[in-house]
């Protein structure tokens, strides 16, 4: 009996446990507050904005793009530059605002869609939507590409040896409503998971606008990218979020970038107010053509470069790739093993160490020049526990969190019916057990001869 009702116990704890991990994520599938309060929001947790809706005439808008306007810039753009350009979306997994419209991008490389051994930068614009400059510029940007490769020596450069990726606007919603956040007026630039606030890091509770770029970022393996801004003529980097800062961002695009995606994202504010005349765009995107195309060109023309193998099989390993003295560290990409540092010129660096889970580290000293430099590692796997993280990485496997959810509540759902079969069995066994035992102490019958 002890035994049953131990049993009885330990069920009903599994059955508590498997619907403990229920509720929060149906909630966030559905996109209503666990609190119960629906205000339109995406997740309890999203930080709203204080400030008023700012006031833009109609004659402020005038000459700018429309979204649907921008739309078709994009796909113009794309027929025109078949050979080396792509334009994606996705109507299906992600890129839909809230009010649904699709972020489109223009993908820039003379291999478009393709996987190469080489870096690739992103840049995306209109991230408030109050802020419609970097809207403008970028496909200024993409045009002037398009029209100079094979022409001039910086485009041809960039064409040819890095992936460009551009999101003219991240924030299409905020854009039609003529305010900074989005359509649930949600900062978008505070609704990234951050590094001292680390309440809600779940990627479900954020703004679809987020999400996109959280998974774009996952999925790319992108360097370095930059987002335009305007308000002010200022560029950052990380770090935004500090503890002892002025005025530090908190839940910023950029910090997650560099901690999450090992991408080094600049904040570019480009023009010193928010919305000027659309007559000021052209002279607006001079003034920025030039640094624009360098900051792009010098991913390519500096830091260090290379791949990742095993020495056992000879093929290429996503390890990453660290600097001693500098807190952050690079992933190489699953297909090629490439992997790309940007770093200061000038300098020397003690200690360059690949490493990869089951491999033994290797470390290696360089003097960086104005060029880049070429770096290739090969790893020694690490016993037995080598060749298991090469089987773990070809089958290309992502360990998120969301992933690691599924399999907790499917592994908890496994014991409990382990369990309850189990009891079944014991009880029969018992019962079996007992007959036998009174078949047994029968008085024996006789036999039939
Ligand atoms: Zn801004």
């Amino acid at each position: 009996m002890a035994i049953s009702r131990l049993l009885l116990h330990f069920i009903l704890l599994l059955l508590l446990r498997a619907f403990a991990l229920l509720p929060t994520q149906a909630a966030a599938r559905s996109g209503h507050n666990p609190s119960g309060t629906d205000d339109g929001n995406h997740g309890s947790f999203s930080r709203n904005l204080l400030e008023d809706k700012p006031r833009i005439t109609e004659e402020m808008v005038h000459g700018y793009m429309s979204n649907s306007e921008l739309e078709i810039a994009v796909h113009t753009f794309g027929s025109r530059c078949p050979n080396i350009s792509r334009i994606y979306s996705s109507k299906f997994v992600y890129w839909r605002t809230v009010l649904l419209f699709l972020q489109w991008v223009i993908e820039i490389s003379d291999k478009p869609g393709k996987k190469e051994a080489e870096p690739a930068f992103k840049f995306i614009g209109n991230v408030h939507g109050d802020e419609p400059v970097g809207r403008e510029i970028l496909m200024h940007l993409a045009n002037w590409l398009c029209d100079n490769y094979l022409k001039d020596p910086l485009a041809t450069l960039i064409v040819e040896n890095m992936h460009l990726h551009i999101l003219p606007t991240m924030n299409p919603d905020g854009f039609a409503l003529r305010w900074r956040g989005n359509a649930n007026n949600v900062d978008l630039n505070r609704d990234f998971p951050d590094q001292f606030f680390s309440v809600n890091n779940d990627i479900n509770y954020r703004q679809p606008e987020t999400r996109a770029i959280m998974n774009w970022v996952k999925q790319e393996h992108f360097t370095a990218s930059a987002s335009l801004h305007g308000g002010a003529l200022v560029a950052n980097y990380p770090w935004d979020g500090t503890r002892d800062k002025r005025y530090p961002i908190y839940g910023g695009m950029q910090d997650w970038n560099y901690i999450h995606g090992g991408c080094f994202e600049l904040t570019l504010e480009i023009s010193d107010t928010k919305w000027p005349k659309a007559a000021e765009l052209p002279v607006i995107w001079e003034h920025n053509r030039m640094s624009m195309l360098k900051i792009v060109a010098s991913l390519i023309k500096s830091g260090i470069h290379g791949r990742i193998f095993a020495a056992n099989t000879g093929r290429p390993i996503p390890g990453s790739v660290m600097i001693k003295g500098i807190d952050s560290k690079v992933r190489a990409s699953n297909t090629y093993g490439d992997y790309h540092r940007m770093l200061a010129p000038g300098e020397k660096y003690e200690a360059v160490v690949a490493s990869m889970e089951g491999f033994r580290p290797k470390a290696t000293h360089i003097v960086l020049e104005q060029e880049a430099v070429s770096l290739d590692f090969i790893l020694d796997p690490d016993g037995a526990d080598g060749q298991m993280e090469l089987l773990r990485n070809d089958c290309g496997c992502r360990c998120d969190n969301e992933l690691f959810h599924v399999l907790e509540a499917h592994l908890w759902l496994y014991l409990l019916v382990m369990f309850v079969l189990l009891t079944f069995y014991l009880l029969f066994k018992r019962r079996t057990a007992s007959r036998l035992l009174t078949y047994r102490h029968s008085p024996r019958r006789p036999i039939a001869v």
